[in-house]
């Protein structure tokens, strides 16, 4: 007997040493979580939102450093690839009227080369020539009160739009237009190579797993902090534009979204929106309205998406196929109706929707338990009645309240009792 009860104490006693290591051990790593991980944020390109996180960090570099370095990397695009300011490659290209080869920074030539190859694979459909139509349609840096442009000043600008027009040469860096009045617009392009450069700088500095995201287009490096791809949502193209869709899990990966949702103009119920067709300098017209796109880096999918919203669902699917882009796009049934309809690629990296939650509530819980006694109790009490009525058994243990019970002639109910009151003995002798 007594060899069992010390078996049983070392059993408790190793229970609660495993209890209080697990809880301890949970407690410092969740101290950990305050540390790390860590965000990046601020304003780049004018009004356009940046962030990294920052899921862990070599010692050799500190939290000061890494912001210090996403700030120097996000400026120097912006002062090269910018059309607000007027001393970059691209607004001193768009002034010049030269068609001589123009040096421009190795990093705005590899941007162009790149958008020229996207224009090829698209047939088009990409061109950071559409600068020109894009200002027509009151979308560039003038910001005028809407109005539709007529035939004739559409037509006007088709000769200065064409991707063909350009060229480019990578060393010595320098880009060149065949027509004088071409411009370019890397809008559709550069945030994309922003996320590529910053995710550069990153892993130069040591970090494996962070997540970068400017204007919404992202690159996710390896895990999220608690570990698992990490977890990017796809807005819903309804007009709020803040609705989240889906969540997609990517990891090592870039994801970049294109729509017509939060950037358009409203007349007559009709949408126009911001994404142009180089080919009729008019805004795209058609039912997609969203295109997202998953690629190995993100100055692909950026330019990949906007080509999407221009070659529309079934030229896009192709493309995506060909080139092994994951996809999800929506279409719009009317310019502002709701019914939305999704497309995605078989393995486009949805996450599933989140199970609804069914652990019982405290209520549910708690209500068998009370259901119960309160059965239990009836039993009881009915079969005490029963007893007492039809069997004229006394009711043992105490009566309570049922020896003071008097009968219509005034008497009280003795017999019913296991342990009547003296009263009761006195009238029973
Ligand atoms: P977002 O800025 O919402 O990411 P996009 O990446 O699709 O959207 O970029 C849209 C911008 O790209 C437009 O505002 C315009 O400046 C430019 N653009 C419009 N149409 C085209 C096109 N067909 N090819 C390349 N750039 C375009
Ligand atoms: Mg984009």
């Amino acid at each position: 007997m007594k060899s069992s009860n010390l078996g049983l104490r070392r059993l408790y006693a190793t229970l609660a040493f495993t209890c209080s290591v697990w809880l301890l051990s949970s407690l410092v790593h969740s101290q950990d979580d305050v540390s790390v991980p860590f965000e990046i944020s601020g304003k780049t390109m004018g009004p356009i939102a940046y962030k990294v996180v920052i899921a862990d960090h070599p010692d050799s570099v500190t939290p000061i450093e890494l912001q210090e370095r996403v700030a120097e990397v996000l400026e120097n695009i912006n002062q090269l690839m910018s059309t607000y300011q007027p001393e970059s490659d691209v607004s001193r290209f768009n002034r010049s009227q030269s068609t001589e080869f123009q040096t421009v920074d190795p990093k705005t030539a590899a941007v162009v080369a790149r958008a020229i190859e996207i224009s090829k694979l698209t047939e088009g459909a990409f061109d950071i020539t559409v600068g020109p139509a894009v200002n027509l349609w009151d979308f560039g840096p003038k910001n005028l009160d809407f109005k539709i442009p007529t035939v004739s000043q559409t037509d006007a600008i088709k000769s200065s739009i064409g991707y063909q027009y350009l060229e480019v040469q990578l060393n010595p860096p320098a880009i060149s237009k065949s027509v004088a009045a071409v411009n370019i617009d890397l809008s559709a392009i550069a945030k994309g190579y922003a996320v590529d450069q910053v995710a550069t700088a990153m892993d130069d500095l040591g970090c494996k797993n962070f997540l970068v995201e400017v204007g919404g287009e992202v690159f996710a490096s390896g895990e999220r902090f608690s570990g698992g791809n990490w977890r990017i949502g796809v807005e819903r193209p309804d007009d709020a534009g803040v609705t989240l869709g889906n969540i997609a899990e990517i990891s090592d990966e870039a994801m970049a979204t294109s729509g017509d949702y939060r950037n358009f103009h409203e007349l007559g119920g009709i949408r126009y929106s911001h994404t142009i067709d180089p080919k009729t300098c008019r805004p795209v017209k058609h039912t997609l309205a969203s295109a997202c796109i998953i690629f190995k880096d993100c100055m692909t999918a950026d330019a990949l998406a906007t080509a999407m919203m221009v070659m529309g669902k079934n030229r896009g699917e192709q493309l995506c196929q060909e080139l092994g882009a994951e996809y999800l796009l929506v279409e719009r049934e009317s310019d502002f109706g709701d019914e939305l309809t999704e497309f995605k690629s078989k393995s486009f990296p949805l996450l599933d929707a989140p199970q609804p939650n069914n652990s019982p509530t405290i209520l549910q819980q708690i209500l068998p338990v009370f259901i119960g006694a309160v059965v239990i109790f009836g039993l009881v009490i009915i079969s005490m009645s029963v007893g007492a009525i039809f069997a004229k058994k006394p009711i043992t243990g105490s009566c309570g309240g049922l020896a003071n019970q008097t009968n219509d002639d005034g008497e009280t109910s003795c017999g019913i009792c296991s342990k009547p009151t003296t009263d009761c003995v006195e009238k029973n002798d």
